[in-house]
């Protein structure tokens, strides 16, 4: 480095959408660029969809006081009756985007960097150009599911390759995809989903650069295809840069920590389907029973709906207390937030089931988890035959999507048990978790991804 350059500090806007599975990358790069003498700014909407949401912004602005935060008025968008309340606010963020241009061009230590939603992409491309403030984009799914909607609007123009009668999906570079794991929303392109990502990957192109909470070895042959412009020949560099970790937060409502506390050694399978990802009441219950037949102890965060500020409906209501009082022994049920960083960390628990959001997958990575895996929507199935090629986990093809079928206890009970009793799988996840453990430690691919881009900035 000349010496004559004093590095300055970086400072960077960060602009999250709407969710848990968004806002979550972006608080942990925060804290990551804060360790590494970065300067934040974090710009949020004046109200989020879920508790969760708000409360975690708040949690991360007590932990870390020297941050920005600026909220932004959002335009509303005229929603019917049964539109995901998540959906129709992605689309209300990246409508408002615009508003955020005063904000970014007006402060008194000028940004060096925008890192941005993938479905804010289009609104944040003209304001960096306008402003000449580069812009990467943080994106909060797999390297395989970001390649899908890269490619999505090449698909959607070619109906005969790609409709609900297709077996499979060809993206280039990339082995094909079963249409079965694309959710169904993207096979519509006027679907609110699928057109405001079609509307937000056209401008890509124009960032600087792609950030991808995952790590090389996780995703080896997607990033190579996205590298090598297999998938796209006009993309910006792909780095993986995670899995990022967690800041730490005392965010346990539940006894989940202290029950752990007393359960032997990799005994306990943890069951959570993440933050917005409900079941119908009868899948619960069934669910109950499996678990309760599987002869495992387990740890279940039971959820009921979409999103956690209607979640009103008691677990002995739902339940029954029989269920509950025949579990007690060995099972801990809660339907409250839990810390789930702490809970894969802890050494009771030995299996997660998950519905694959992505931040549950590196986080299971992070830890060699093993995971077995039942996506519900969304990106989730295409996750998890991520988890399942890198070796970390399981993925029952025949219990489906969504509530696609009932999935019956007694099926429940047989996979849980073989599940948690899979020594070979327990062992391949293993050597996940230390390739991920590789990956972020100084030297490694993902701490190096990071450390160039600051380089740059400063
Ligand atoms: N999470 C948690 N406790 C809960 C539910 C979720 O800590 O009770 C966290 C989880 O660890 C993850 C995030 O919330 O970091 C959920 O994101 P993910 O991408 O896994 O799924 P989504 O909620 O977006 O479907
Ligand atoms: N049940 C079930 N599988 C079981 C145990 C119970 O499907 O392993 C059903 C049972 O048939 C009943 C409901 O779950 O319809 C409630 O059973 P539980 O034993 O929890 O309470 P009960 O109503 O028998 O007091």
């Amino acid at each position: 480095m000349d010496p004559s350059h004093t590095p300055k500090k970086p400072h960077i806007a960060l602009i999250p959408s709407a969710g848990m599975g968004h806002l979550t990358p972006f608080l942990r790069i925060a804290s990551l660029l804060l360790s590494r003498n970065c300067i934040i700014t974090l710009f949020t909407p004046k109200s989020t969809i879920s508790n969760a949401e708000s409360d975690h912004i708040s949690f991360f602005l007590t932990k870390y006081p020297q941050v920005k935060h600026l909220e932004f008025d959002i335009i509303p968008v005229q929603a019917s009756g049964n539109q995901d309340p998540f959906f129709v606010q992605y689309k209300a963020i990246s409508r408002s985007s615009h508003l955020l241009r005063p904000l970014l061009s007006s402060s008194p230590y000028p940004f060096s960097a925008i890192f941005c939603d993938l479905l804010t992409a289009r609104s944040i491309a003209a304001i960096s150009a306008d402003l000449s403030i580069p812009y990467y984009v943080l994106i909060s799914t797999s390297a395989k599911f970001l390649s899908f909607m890269l490619y999505l609007p090449f698909l959607v123009s070619n109906p005969d390759k790609f409709s609900i009668n297709s077996t499979e999906v060809q993206i280039p570079g990339l082995t094909p995809l079963p249409m079965k794991s694309i959710p169904l929303p993207f096979v519509n392109p006027n679907h609110l989903l699928a057109s405001s990502i079609i509307e937000n990957v056209g401008s890509i192109p124009e960032a600087k650069g792609i950030l991808v909470n995952s790590f090389k070895q996780f995703e080896a042959e997607t990033f190579s295809a996205l590298n090598n412009c297999k998938v796209l020949n006009n993309l910006p560099q792909v780095l993986p840069i995670g899995p990022l970790q967690a800041y730490d937060i005392e965010n346990d409502e539940s006894q989940c920590l202290s029950w752990l506390d007393n359960q032997p050694e990799k005994s306990v399978v943890y069951v959570n389907f993440g933050s917005r990802t409900a079941m119908s009441n009868d899948q619960i219950k069934e669910l109950g029973h499996g678990l309760d037949r599987s002869g495992c102890r387990f740890l279940w965060v039971v959820k009921t709906s979409t999103v956690d500020k209607e979640d009103k409906e008691g677990l002995e209501e739902l339940l029954g207390n029989s269920f509950l009082e025949r579990v007690k022994s060995k099972a801990m049920v809660v339907k409250s937030w839990v810390n789930q960083e702490k809970i894969l960390e802890h050494s009771a628990t030995g299996g997660f089931i998950s519905h694959c959001g992505w931040n549950s997958v590196t986080e299971a990575a992070a830890r060699g988890m093993p995971v077995l895996a039942w996506p519900i929507h969304g990106d989730q199935r295409v996750n998890a035959e991520v988890l399942q090629e890198a070796g970390l986990g399981i993925l029952e093809k025949t219990w489906g999507m969504g509530n696609e079928r009932l999935v019956k206890q007694e099926e429940i009970a047989k996979r849980v048990s073989e599940f948690m009793n899979d020594v070979e799988l327990r062992n391949r996840a293993m050597k996940v978790g230390e390739e991920a453990r590789k990956a972020i430690e100084h030297g490694g691919s993902s701490d190096k991804a990071i450390m160039e881009i600051i380089e740059k900035l400063s």
